[in-house]
């Protein structure tokens, strides 16, 4: 994500006790009790993120969306696996439900608080079979907010599923955490004059009546927060690059002047691609694109394989930091929210990468103007565990890229790519904490990094102007 405005936009966060997860009493039997499903998947900053006891394969969306009224109603069909043996488990859906079936038969559901779907299949779930939940829903997702998060972009000609770190349960239920990445399949009916764009690439369009039907499917997993859609009349170019194709799409409602200038932007993704694959070895994944919204205009998100802009935020290295997130993100997700400088910190070094290799300043240079120029106030917020209200602060994306760029001076150019290069590979199409990658570049480099890690992200005091620092 890169804010036009870096305000909090993460309300505060609520403590609430975890139920039920490890309740079940030893079983004295072979087959295991079935047990409770916790609402979360215990992630520290957001309790009810998540769910314990499932593992998400995959979400098969089909949602209706009505301009005129802002209503949604969808069904989404979720193929899971029960990790342990449940007899209930839970769901992240802030909309209203009307069924809920669990392998083809009527469940019973509640919604214990707003956030939370809890499923009561007839019989238990059997640990480590697939099975497919089907979910019908409906609601007014312009009109929900929750933890201070108002997620849903819309008016009455263009509307966009588009947040972070929350946005699913504003259009389908999900397992919402990046811990848990899933194949997406999105079916969105709106009126046939407006177009629909998702993450992946474009399976069919089909009409009925003053209705279209619009299908998108990415081939490759991700987290729930990186799914989107959004619909609207849009302008729109594909074509094929490196053996990839891709497809942006530029909303028609943005002055011609500004369409052509983030189509120009947007043009220019493979070529960033294949700038950042140099450092970082193979593109993640199959397609590539971008769209530019004309909702939507608070930020740029990292959509995965398909980056949403905000419509004056499309300058090059904006579109670095997107793509950078394809990688640092996307391919390596967050284990947990409280690691968010890992996301942050690299895609913004990106940017002051692309800024050094086009001869607009060193990362060096930018490293050395933040530690010389930081309020003593600055230091004391630790950009290794910000809180949920502070996610991003200006502060976990420029000192995360100090952060990165420091640890390049202190490694040296190539144990620092080469750190680099291991992490991303070592850690594709899963998560990843401080710690791993602490441990990566231990490994690689043959250095004890646990003062300079703690120095930069945890010690709430400016770091020496040292080489252990990266700043000799
Ligand atoms: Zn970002």
């Amino acid at each position: 994500m890169r804010p036009l405005a870096l305000v909090a936009v993460v309300g505060a966060a609520v403590t609430l006790p975890l139920l039920g997860g490890a309740s079940a009493p030893a079983a004295v039997e072979r087959v295991p009790a079935p047990v409770v499903g916790s609402p979360g998947i215990g992630d520290a900053y957001f309790p009810l993120d998540g769910n314990g006891g499932i593992d998400v394969r995959r979400y098969r969306i089909h949602d209706r969306y009505d301009f005129r009224t802002g209503r949604l109603s969808g069904r989404t069909r979720i193929t899971l696996t029960a990790t342990t043996t449940l007899r209930r488990f839970n769901l992240d859906l802030l909309l209203g439900v009307d069924s809920v079936t669990v392998a083809g038969r009527p469940a019973a559901w509640r919604k214990p608080n707003r956030h939370e779907l809890r499923i009561m299949p007839r019989r238990p779930l059997a640990a480590g079979r697939s099975v497919d939940v089907v979910v019908r829903y409906h609601g007014h997702p312009d009109r929900i907010a929750w933890q201070g998060e108002r997620s849903w972009f819309a008016d009455h000609a263009e509307v966009a599923a588009v947040n972070q770190p929350h946005i699913a349960p504003w259009w389908f239920p999900a397992n919402d955490h990046p811990r848990d990445r899933a194949v997406v399949d999105v079916r969105i009916t709106v009126p046939k004059d407006k177009r629909v764009i998702s993450n992946g690439r474009l399976v069919s369009r089909r009409v009925h009546g003053r209705l279209a039907t619009t299908r998108w499917r990415a081939a490759e997993p991700m987290a729930p927060y990186l799914a989107f859609f959004t619909a609207g009349s849009f302008q729109v170019a594909s074509g094929r690059a490196d053996g990839r194709p891709w497809y942006h799409a530029v909303s028609t409602r943005l002055p011609p002047s500004v369409r052509a200038g983030a189509m120009s932007q947007l043009r220019r993704t493979p070529e960033i691609v294949r700038w950042l694959e140099q450092r970082l070895g193979p593109y993640p994944f199959s397609t590539m694109g971008g769209v530019v919204s004309g909702v939507q205009t608070e930020f740029a998100l990292e959509n995965q394989t398909r980056p949403v802009y905000a419509p004056y935020a499309t300058g090059t290295e904006t579109v670095v930091h997107e793509l950078a997130h394809q990688w640092f993100g996307d391919s390596v997700a967050l284990h947990a929210w409280r690691d968010i400088w890992l996301n942050e910190g690299f895609a913004t070094f990106m940017e002051w990468v692309w800024s050094e290799t086009h001869g607009e300043g060193t990362a060096d240079a930018r490293l050395r103007a933040y530690h010389a120029g930081r309020e003593p106030s600055a230091w004391a917020f630790r950009i290794g565990d910000p809180g949920p209200g502070r996610l991003f602060d200006n502060e976990v994306y420029t000192r995360g890229a100090a952060t990165v760029q420091a640890l390049r001076n202190r490694l040296g150019e190539t144990d620092f790519w080469a750190v680099v290069r291991a992490w991303l590979a070592e850690r594709r199409s899963s998560t990843g904490t401080t710690a791993q990658l602490r441990a990566v570049a231990e490994r690689v480099s043959g250095q004890d990094l646990d003062a300079f890690f703690s120095a930069w992200l945890l010690s709430g005091k400016k770091p020496a102007a040292t080489a252990a620092m990266g700043l000799g």
